[in-house]
């Protein structure tokens, strides 16, 4: 529980890594503050409380935080110390770690930090405090039911949990009031939104239309997954009238179904920059990383994309030396973003991180050198086009 301040007349600054979930976060975090009588301070030299809403995605992200910590020493005299308190996928990798080990480790490489405030303290119920809200980050869910072998959401954020969809409305009616003009929806997993909120009811989901979502199991992309309600959510977005561009943020290749394909077909507020993160071309590298399509499923998704949806661009994200890649698994990544023809992509180098599948059983045998040297590649070929195109072959 976070502690009250002793401080006359308390100022929190926020300092936020990652994502735009964390942005988001940020945003409720900061309301949280001000219920609890803090102002807003200018910079970070002048907060009585510093707060750092972390990001785990890569070692670099991790690297970043500890290297303020120790900054704020240095910028802030010692008679005027401000309290730190971290935040964020650090804290919640440390409260989910059942075996205390990430906490000690936190407290070890930063002893300068008073107090680590888990996310669930601050919930989804403090509204986002919002500087200007023509341009708004929704969340509509927060966690992962995924476990992708690479990734260290499932255990920052824990397992998926969706707003009920009547909640997320009100909040973009709200901002509509206030002058927005564009939403963007934030999810891990986006297009699995609701999934939760229809399994717990047996007949069905109910809509603000009135209209039930019933629990079907359906067959999408090789596995079984039962229907989820963000078709329905978008379609009651673009109900309301001053909201003239909805955008999405991240959705994956499962639960991309036809349904959602066409609810976008049919309504040009939507956003056509869809963002689909494949993350290798090679089918084995596919099934180690726990993804569940193979390179072909992908690339027909994206053709059907293209073709149902006037003016639609794929965007992506790819790892690179993923551990035992090999230069030929690697080769059919380049041959998937070469058929694939990216708008654009996020490539990173495979970073091990803790809890997870690959940490635990697949090492880390992809050199740094060689890491370096794909990216290269692929970020050329996707993010370069026209400079890489007779280098890569
Ligand atoms: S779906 Fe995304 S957030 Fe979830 S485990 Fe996979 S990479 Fe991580």
């Amino acid at each position: 529980m976070l502690k009250f301040s002793r401080v006359k007349n308390p100022t929190f600054f926020i300092k936020t890594f990652g994502c735009q979930q964390n942005m988001a976060d940020s945003q409720r975090i900061a309301s949280f503050y001000v219920s609890r009588g803090y102002k807003m301070a200018k910079s970070i030299r002048s907060a009585s409380e510093i707060v750092i809403n972390t990001c785990m995605i890569r070692q670099t992200a991790e690297d970043k935080v500890t290297g303020l910590v120790k900054n704020i020493t240095k910028i802030r005299q010692p008679a005027e110390k401000p309290k730190i308190v971290i935040t964020g996928c650090m804290v919640g990798m440390a409260t989910r770690d059942g075996t205390g080990k990430y906490l000690k480790d936190l407290r070890k490489r930063m002893p300068q930090v008073d107090e680590f405030l888990p996310l669930e303290e601050v919930g989804f119920d403090y509204p986002a405090l919002r500087q200007d809200v023509t341009h708004s980050w929704v969340p509509i869910s927060n966690g992962c039911n995924n476990f992708c072998t690479f990734c260290v959401v499932p255990f920052t954020r824990g397992r998926e949990i969706s707003r009920p969809l009547v909640d997320i409305i009100d909040e973009i009616k709200d901002l509509a009031r206030r002058g927005a003009k564009e939403v963007t929806l934030l999810g891990q997993n986006v297009n699995s939104y609701g999934a939760d909120l229809v399994k717990k009811n047996a007949r069905g989901y109910k809509l603000p239309s009135g209209r039930i979502v019933k629990p079907v199991i359906v067959k999408h992309l090789g596995r079984f997954r039962i229907p989820t309600l963000f078709p329905y959510l978008l379609e009651e977005v673009c109900k309301i009238k001053s909201i003239k561009t909805v955008k999405f943020i991240s959705s994956n290749p499962w639960d991309f179904s036809d349904k959602l394909i066409d609810v976008i077909a049919q309504n040009p507020k939507i956003d056509r920059n869809i963002h689909l993160a494949v993350q290798s071309g090679n089918d084995t590298v596919l099934k180690r990383m726990n993804r569940w399509y193979r390179a072909k499923e992908y690339l027909n998704l994206v053709n059907k994309i293209k073709s149902k949806i006037k003016g639609a661009q794929i965007s992506t994200d790819i790892i690179v030396g993923f551990p035992g890649e090999t230069e030929e698994q690697f080769q059919s990544t380049i041959k998937l973003a070469k058929s694939a023809d990216f708008a654009y992509g996020y490539v990173s180098k495979y970073s091990s991180r803790p809890n997870t599948a690959a940490t635990k059983a697949l090492g880390d045998d992809v050199s740094h050198k060689e890491k370096d040297r794909r990216f290269e590649i692929l970020d050329k070929l996707i993010n370069h086009k026209g400079t890489i195109r007779t280098a890569v072959h």
